[in-house]
């Protein structure tokens, strides 16, 4: 299995399976061997291998045999840094980029938000446009002429009056590829291509972007972290994360592990061909411990530091999570009692079974598609007490106005 940290092996719709796992289980069953290859790998199965339950075998070189080219940080907090012309880039950056441009060359910007803008703010009233159905922002999409919803896929068309007030005046606020890729496209004059799900919806879209920029029709893309990994583009001597604190301050224990590997594919893109390559990591928070082991390649001391933190707060792989997920459609009234009354059930139960239990909690996402959500954290030091905790409680409980699911071992926590 290669890149096997990769959070997409797990599915966790429908029939939720990981598939690692899978792999593992089929190998056992043929006595076949598993390979699980990754330059960064999940910090449990380097946990696995580092406490003798794996065997280990190490590449020291990297396959094109070069070092990863050179890393530069870049704080964004000061504004005065910053450049006038293409908002989310710093003056640093953005010179980078010209002299790239000016020599021939080719460079890609990463930004892990599509759409043109996160936020529409009303003048007027100083509201951001919501989604009805899921308590989401919409984000605008200019080309499309719609706001739209990423969760649900609602949409309005835009301009519309502002659903709080009625005024017709909206600020855009933050920055998705679409607006970055614009303002590139104006300040350099030239055409900028653009890869991210909206981007490449029709089937060969994909393809014919990707093809495009290896036959440098465009010096300058701008994607999602869909352009991190795999793709070989030789002409590349440039890789701008533009914004990095988007990745770190994810709700979820794995944030800087994400980021972490994020990062250092990434870089990974700039300098395959002849010509040396250049990094620049943009970010407010300069001094996150991340970036310090992202700046050395160091993924051995990135490990030691996150496997520390793991331990201190009691995450995997020292203990197993699951994640109870709740949602109930907004008319219910009888749901809230329910899920109140699951609550106390289910922590006396976890207390008896040896289950640590945090919540119920509302979601980071509290409301989708007119479901209000919740969840609940076990862990617990057997996956068996968790399962049993669970399926008691919701026995006793005798659910009848909520969905409900135990995702064990999640991958997403929102
Ligand atoms: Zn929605
Ligand atoms: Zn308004």
């Amino acid at each position: 299995m290669d890149e096997e940290h990769d959070a997409s092996f797990k599915q966790d719709e429908g029939f939720v399976y990981h598939a690692k796992e899978i792999a593992w289980s089929r190998a056992m069953r043929q006595n076949a061997l598993l390979v699980l290859g990754s330059a960064t790998p999940d910090v449990r199965t380097f946990y696995a291998a580092k406490s003798g339950t794996l065997p280990i075998l190490y590449l020291p070189k990297r396959v094109s045999g070069r070092d990863l080219p050179p890393i530069e940080m870049v704080n964004t907090r000061e504004r005065q840094s910053m450049s006038e012309a293409v908002t989310l880039l710093s003056l640093k950056s953005l010179n980078a980029l010209t002299e790239t441009v000016r020599a021939g060359q080719q460079a890609v910007v990463l930004i892990n938000r599509r759409g043109y803008a996160p936020h529409l703010y009303c003048l007027d009233c100083g509201k951001t446009e919501h989604c009805p159905h899921c308590e989401i922002a919409l984000t605008f999409h200019k080309a499309r002429g719609r706001l739209v919803c990423h969760y649900c896929g609602y949409s309005k068309p835009y301009p519309s009056p502002c659903s709080n007030c009625g005024s017709a005046a909206f600020l855009p606020m933050g920055e998705g590829t679409e607006r970055l890729a614009e303002e590139l496209s104006t300040y350099f004059g030239q055409r900028v291509l653009r890869l991210d799900r909206d981007s490449t919806v029709k089937p060969g879209r994909m393809e014919s972007i990707l093809k495009s920029f290896a036959n440098q029709e465009a010096q300058i893309l701008v994607g999602t972290q869909m352009l991190s990994k795999g793709h070989h583009f030789p002409k590349v001597t440039l890789v701008i994360a533009a914004d990095c604190d988007l990745g770190l301050n994810f709700p979820d224990y794995r944030a800087a592990e994400r980021t972490f590997q994020l990062l250092i594919q990434s870089a990974g893109r700039a300098g395959r061909g002849e010509l040396p390559g250049r990094v620049f990591l943009q970010t407010r928070d300069v001094n996150h411990y991340c970036f310090h082991y992202v700046l050395n390649n160091d993924y051995e001391g990135f490990y030691q530091n996150e496997i520390e933190r793991r331990e201190k707060y009691l995450y995997p792989p020292f203990v197993n999570l699951a994640l109870v997920r709740m949602s109930y459609e907004r008319e219910n009234e009888k749901a809230p009692a329910e899920l109140k009354s699951l609550g106390t059930i289910m922590n006396d139960i976890a207390n008896k079974q040896n289950v640590k239990m945090l919540g119920p909690a509302t979601s980071p996402l509290s409301m989708l598609r007119n479901r209000y959500r919740y969840q609940i954290l076990l862990k617990a030091s057997s996956w068996k007490n968790i399962r049993d905790t669970y399926q008691i409680a919701i026995n006793k409980t005798k659910i009848k106005h909520m969905r409900i699911t135990l995702d064990l071992d999640p991958m997403n926590m929102l």
